[in-house]
């Protein structure tokens, strides 16, 4: 089994953790700090920008909407080679389908299409996803936001804590019910936190509990499936020095400071190791796809088209 652990903000100034755990590391570029760019580039090894997502997020809503077409996840180039597969929390899917194993969508999947296939829904709870009950209450208005953005720091970051360890032992029991080539788990905490438990992420005392909490999972996970290779990557990193914004909308993130535009890029195979160069989102595919033999050339599609092209639509 290839695992692939997605960690939502993990910052290069991070990295010594992963090292510490014997990872290779690069930084991962990312110079479009943005989640739904981000992941979206990640997953399909296209630039999100040439396929009609931009930074504003009501492209990311109205894609599929508008009859857009995106480029394949990479789960999906893998079911046709046969790869069966456990897809645990990945966010900002746009237009999910059925896939051999199981696809759990993440935040912010509406509740209706968060796992393929629906006989899987008993093992997932919704409301236990990462963001998935917030996006429903951000969604009744920025009041609930502020409400959000009221309750103490220290519980959001217990809540994560122990959302965290109920999202590691479904996938670990999607895992063995499987039995997947491929395994992600996406763990979303930190981009979480800086939106509404700033102060904790800034703290850096507690930064670190949280980081390590989240490098318990790996180590779980890793100790208890031995895969052949791990990968882990972040869509971004997070620029912990900035703020909130005083108009209550939650914003911690340092989008667009250098810290946040490099994310990290780990690898743990025997006998492989990371360029020492920095990578870019567009990589991780190929790399995975790689591992089974997969040429991530798509035909038709060019990689590096620029990202005004098709914007307007
Ligand atoms: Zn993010």
């Amino acid at each position: 089994m290839i695992l692939l652990i997605g960690i939502d903000g993990y910052s290069w100034a991070w990295a010594d953790a992963l090292r510490e755990r014997g990872f290779d590391t690069a930084p991962l570029l990312s110079p479009k700090p943005v989640s739904w760019l981000a992941w979206n580039t990640i997953g399909t090894g296209v630039e999100a920008q040439t396929w009609g997502i931009t930074e504003n997020p009501n492209s990311y809503v109205t894609f599929g909407r508008k009859g857009g077409r995106r480029p394949p996840y990479l789960w999906e180039r893998m079911q046709a080679i046969g790869g069966r597969l456990v897809i645990a929390n990945w966010p900002f899917v746009i237009q999910a389908g059925p896939t051999r194993g199981v696809l759990v969508c993440g935040y912010p999947a509406g509740r209706e299409h968060f796992v393929y296939p629906a006989s899987e829904q008993v093992w997932w709870n919704y409301h236990e996803l990462d963001f998935s009950n917030e996006h429903e209450l951000a969604r009744a208005g920025p009041e609930v936001r502020k409400r959000l953005l009221a309750i103490e720091p220290a519980e959001h970051v217990g809540a994560c804590a122990r959302r965290r360890k109920w999202l590691m032992q479904r996938f670990v029991a999607g895992v063995e019910r499987h039995n997947p080539t491929l395994a992600f788990l996406g763990i979303m905490d930190l981009d979480r936190l800086s939106h509404y438990a700033y102060s904790a992420m800034q703290d850096e005392e507690q930064r670190a509990a949280i980081i390590a909490g989240i490098c318990d999972v790996i180590d779980e996970i890793t100790g208890v499936f031995k895969p052949e290779a791990t990968i882990i990557f972040s869509d971004h990193g997070l620029d912990c020095s900035v703020p909130p914004q005083a108009d209550g909308r939650g914003e911690g993130h340092g989008t667009n400071l250098p810290a946040s535009q490099r994310g990290v890029l780990a690898l743990k195979q025997e006998g492989y190791s990371l360029p020492s160069e920095a990578a870019a989102l567009i990589d991780v595919a190929p790399m995975v796809l790689r591992r089974f033999g997969i040429d991530h050339n798509l035909s038709g599609i060019d990689r590096s088209v620029s990202a005004e092209e098709k914007n307007h639509d």
